[in-house]
């Protein structure tokens, strides 16, 4: 009989680092894309697109296609996705593993402002600020409802307005090198960058560049997850998944 797929809840390099291992060891691996990025880079392995429609519908998709573990391998702000397949593996039994990267923490030199929500991180902002938004197109209304604020918003997707004027909007996606950020905040008069504690290597070259320029940060804290087991790295949780998988 053969071996029952992983499914492999995506959308991050970690994700793709995690198909990769499996998939070189053999999984039949699933990853699964929200469809939300209109060039999406691709996984080794099986790929579907799109939403499930909810816990019951991830639930159904689990049940249909025999999902021997479900790796959760999301954004740590894709939140609701976390809580869908905590709900419908919790449901069915079927085993869930989740990276959890390590958020990033202030140290010597850094000028950080904790904001609970990226609402809160624009009323944190002072009037006039000049500032680089590094947040994804979802979030960014809060801020260009400021008349005050102006800037550049750096996003993978346009959002779906053109940006109010001041605003310039970046559209390009990670690795960044450290020259490139200090010349992105000095070339443009920045004085605060705006990101959400994603964790992990990539994106911290504009904390780097902010920490030698002595500018603030606004750094928006991550949403709870559900209590999962969980692995801080791609080469862990494919180590742990092998211990679930293996008969
Ligand atoms: P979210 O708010 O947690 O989820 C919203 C809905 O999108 C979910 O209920 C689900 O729809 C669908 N969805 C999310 N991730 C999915 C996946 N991997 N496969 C299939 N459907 C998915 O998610 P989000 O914050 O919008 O993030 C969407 C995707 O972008 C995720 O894959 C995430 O890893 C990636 N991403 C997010 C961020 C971020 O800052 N939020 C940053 C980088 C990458 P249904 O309820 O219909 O199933």
């Amino acid at each position: 009989m053969p071996a029952r797929p992983v499914l492999l809840l995506g959308g991050t390099r970690d994700a793709r680092e995690i198909a990769r291992r499996l998939h070189e060891r053999g999984h039949d691996v699933v990853t699964s894309l929200a469809g939300v990025t209109a060039d999406p880079q691709i996984p080794p392995g099986r790929l579907r697109v799109g939403g499930f429609g909810g816990i019951e519908g991830l639930a159904d998709y689990l049940r249909n296609e025999g999902i021997a573990l479900v790796i959760d391998a999301t954004h740590p702000f894709a939140a609701q996705m976390s809580r869908h397949a905590h709900a419908a593996c919790g449901g069915l039994r079927v085993p869930l593993l989740r990276l959890d990267r390590p958020a990033w923490s202030a140290g010597d030199g850094d000028r950080w402002i904790d904001a609970a929500s990226p609402a809160a991180a624009a009323s944190l902002l002072p009037p006039g600020a000049r500032v680089l938004l590094t947040i994804g197109r979802k979030e960014v209304a809060p801020f260009l409802a400021r008349p005050d604020l102006t800037g550049w918003a750096r996003m993978i997707e346009a959002p779906p307005h053109a940006p109010p004027p001041g605003w310039v909007i970046l559209r390009e996606r990670p690795p960044f090198t450290r020259d490139a950020e200090l010349a992105l905040l000095r070339g443009h008069a920045i004085s605060h960058v705006v990101c959400k504690n994603s964790g992990g290597a990539l994106g911290t070259e504009k904390l780097q560049a902010a920490r030698l320029l002595g500018l603030p940060v606004v750094m928006i804290a991550r949403p709870a997850k559900p209590p999962a087991l969980s692995a801080a790295g791609p080469e862990a949780l494919a180590e742990a998944a092998e211990g679930l998988l293996s008969p």
